[in-house]
């Protein structure tokens, strides 16, 4: 790296840019003992940005520079690495990459439950279950009061844990005291997200809320009224399951 321009190859922040801008990085290291030049790094940049400096390894002995492949561990470039860049460098052009739903994306894929309760879960994440919410935006239908409570539109968070004919499911137990006792959610993901940094489990919670999704469409196909508490078999069944797991790895 000592080839390179010292602009170009940091990122550091504070930087004198005037003195900076034309030096190559050999102009930092001290080539006969392979040390940063501290006295040329104080004159250059801050107190903080020369700490970060230093911090950086240097090799034992002089190497010449190389082209390298940052994204992967050996430093050549495979296909596969790069349609991963390009993949990534896309979804950041047009906004669709965001860090934080990629880490809630490997929680949700990492659960311990069914797949079609892991892929309900995303769906619902995501705010593409047919909810009448979400139906009445596509013109399917005119009204989206809830069935229920006939008080709310049924969008994802009302149909699946703010409803209060579902409040029992959420109250029965302290599984979710964390959770109910919060302030109002703004979606349904900001609930899941509240789920997973309280701690509370989110594999009886997502086995829950694809329970409380079944009840409500076989009641609108059927018609007929499925009592709250039948959810509960359900749920016990989740939490069995997740305490079988919690054991198996004791
Ligand atoms: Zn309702």
């Amino acid at each position: 790296m000592s080839s390179l321009s010292t602009m170009k190859s940091t990122t550091l922040e504070d930087l004198s840019f005037c003195a900076v801008v034309e030096n190559k990085v050999a102009s930092l290291l001290n080539f006969s003992n392979q040390e940063w030049r501290l006295d040329s790094l104080n004159q250059l940049f801050s107190q903080r940005d020369v700490e970060l400096i230093r911090s950086i390894p240097l090799c034992s002995k002089p190497v010449d520079d190389a082209l390298i492949w940052p994204y992967t561990p050996t430093g050549s470039y495979t296909v596969k690495s790069g349609y991963r860049f390009l993949y990534n460098a896309r979804c950041l052009d047009s906004g669709e990459y965001n860090p934080v739903d990629n880490k809630l994306w490997k929680k949700v894929w990492s659960l311990q439950v069914q797949p079609k309760v892991r892929n309900f879960l995303w769906r619902a994440i995501k705010n593409s279950i047919p909810t009448k919410h979400n139906l009445r935006r596509r013109m399917v239908l005119a009204n989206d009061d809830c069935d229920h409570c006939h008080c709310e539109s049924e969008d994802v968070l009302h149909a699946l844990w703010s409803c209060p004919s579902i409040s029992q499911v959420w109250s029965q137990n302290n599984l979710w005291a964390n959770s109910v006792s919060s302030p109002g959610f703004s979606s349904f993901k900001d609930l899941v997200e509240t789920i997973v940094e309280t701690g509370e489990d989110l594999n009886i919670f997502a086995t829950t809320v694809w329970a409380i999704w079944n009840r409500r469409n076989s009641m609108r196909t059927s018609g007929k009224h499925i009592p709250v508490q039948q959810l509960w078999v359900v749920v016990t069944m989740a939490e069995a399951v997740v305490t079988v797991a919690d054991r198996g790895r004791c």
